[in-house]
């Protein structure tokens, strides 16, 4: 036996992440995965307080994973449901 092939097959060592334990990352924006056809509108008002932090504002889209054609959807949504007193307007 040749030491040379012992190691073939044989799992990667897991290294560990350098800077601590990160967020889990959504790599899909969750509009695009449930392939909704439908645009969020203002009056789901579930899925945009999803989309707010507890002061109101809209979160990134770099913490949500929303994509850029989604986020804008987004963003024009919530503004909508804030002049409709549907979700309020942020506070600080
Ligand atoms: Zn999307």
């Amino acid at each position: 036996m040749s030491r040379e092939n012992s190691d073939r097959g044989r799992a990667r060592p897991r290294v560990p992440r350098k800077g601590g334990p990160r967020r889990k990352k959504r790599r899909v924006c969750n509009f695009c995965a449930e392939r909704r056809t439908f645009i969020v509108d203002y009056k789901h008002v579930r899925t945009i307080r999803e989309h707010l932090d507890e002061r109101g504002r809209i979160r990134k889209a770099r913490q949500t994973g929303t994509c850029r054609k989604h986020q804008r959807k987004l963003a024009n949504a919530i503004k909508r449901a804030r002049q409709m007193a549907l979700v309020p307007y942020a506070t600080d």
